[in-house]
Parts: C-alpha cells; structure tokens; sequence
C-alpha cells in the first residue's frame, strides 16, 4: 500500500463512522449527554446509540437537539398526527 492508497483507505474509514454526527459535535463544540425529552443518558462511546439516537441541529440557538429512538418516534407519530389533521381539516373547509 502506498501513501496515497493509505490515505484515500483513512478517508474512506472516516466516513464510514458517524462522520456526520462528528461534524455536528464539532460544528457546535458539545453534545447533551442525555435526551432531551425524557433525560435518557446518551453514551458516545456505545456505537448503537450514536446510530440510532437522533440529532437536531438548531443553528440558529447554536445548539444541538439529542433525541433517543423513542422520544423521535413519538415526535414524528405526533407530527404525522398534526399533518393529517390539518389535512382533514383543509377538506372540510372545501
Ligand atoms: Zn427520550
């Protein structure tokens, strides 16, 4: 292997970790250590969760939503819920 190869296989290794959850950290220098909804501990070091865990960036607050998979899932089903209703409601007003 030489240093090109060597270096494009690092690049690669990078991304192929959360590289995106990294840029977000490092975008806003800290991570809550917990969900900000039901104060679950979140581990950095626990690759399941930082996979699984959701992350929201709000720039303009300059800061960084965590989310565990429950507390995301009972968001969008709320959010789901709220789009159909407003839904439902355009309909009658027809
Ligand atoms: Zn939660």
């Amino acid at each position: 292997m030489n240093r090109e190869q060597r270096r494009s296989a690092a690049k690669q290794a990078k991304k192929d970790g959360n590289s995106e959850l990294d840029e977000k950290v490092a975008l806003f220098g800290k991570l809550e250590d917990e969900c900000l909804t039901c104060s679950l501990p979140f581990d950095k070091q626990d690759k399941n969760m930082v996979q699984s865990w959701k992350v929201v960036v709000r720039e303009q607050e300059g800061k960084v939503n965590l989310y565990c998979p429950e507390c995301w899932d009972k968001a969008i089903n709320l959010l789901e819920g709220f789009r159909k209703h407003i839904e439902e409601k355009k309909k009658d007003d027809e």
